[in-house]
């Protein structure tokens, strides 16, 4: 498969210059995406799973501006990361990405102070790339509404799960909109995490 199969606008594919063709799971995942269906990719680091959901969310974000009458604060899309050096590698990649484009991308993770999280939130933020505990925090100070996320990704469930997030993770899936499209990667399938797959995607969700 060539990049020109994707159908993805050229100010899209902007951050893939510098590579010769779409990675398996790239590959895999793009049409099943950019389609609004519920995705599970098995996948490690590595695969190039970042834009394998972040071009989808991008394409989410502009495909929804064309329909805005006025500008929107809340975020659309959602990303949660168990750690605060997998959100960042993630906000790295889609900051990038998304300067060819004009999508905006902040990550939110604990251990630092809020005041520029809250300013970022306050300005407006297409995707929110966030670890579970910051994020529920800047939730309950009525800093972030994700009742507008509708692309919706749980990046290494299986790990933000062993991390004991489990809790701040439903909770803040349950924040989201109803008309959500769910993504979620994991490296391995345990019952927690199926369990999770369950009660937040569809009944039927694309499995690669
Ligand atoms: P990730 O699995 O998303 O952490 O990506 C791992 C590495 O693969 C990163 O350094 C990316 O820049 C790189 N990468 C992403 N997509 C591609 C691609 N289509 N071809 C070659 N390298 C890629």
């Amino acid at each position: 498969k060539l990049f020109s199969d994707s159908q993805l606008p050229e100010n899209v594919l902007e951050c893939c210059k510098g590579f010769a063709k779409p990675s398996p799971i790239q590959s895999h995942a793009w049409p099943f995406l950019l389609d609004g269906r519920d995705f599970i990719g098995i996948a490690q680091t590595g695969s190039g799973k970042t834009l394998a959901f972040g071009i989808p969310a991008m394409m989410h974000v502009l495909g929804k501006r064309k329909t805005e009458k006025s500008r929107r604060v809340n975020p659309l899309c959602l990303m949660l990361s168990p750690t605060r050096e997998l959100a960042q590698q993630i906000a790295d990649v889609l900051c990038d990405a998304g300067k060819s484009c004009g999508v905006k991308s902040a990550c939110f993770y604990g251990g630092t102070s809020k005041g520029p999280q809250l300013g970022a939130l306050r300005s407006g933020v297409d995707i929110v790339i966030a670890t579970p505990g910051r994020l529920k925090d800047l939730i309950e100070m009525g800093a972030c509404h994700l009742n507008e996320a509708t692309f919706v990704v749980l990046d290494e469930a299986d790990r933000m799960l062993d991390m004991g997030f489990e809790q701040d993770v439903r909770s803040i899936l349950s924040q989201t909109s109803s008309a959500r499209q769910m993504v979620m990667f994991s490296a391995t399938w345990p019952t927690e995490v199926h369990q999770l797959a369950q009660e937040f995607m569809d009944p039927n969700p694309i499995k690669v």
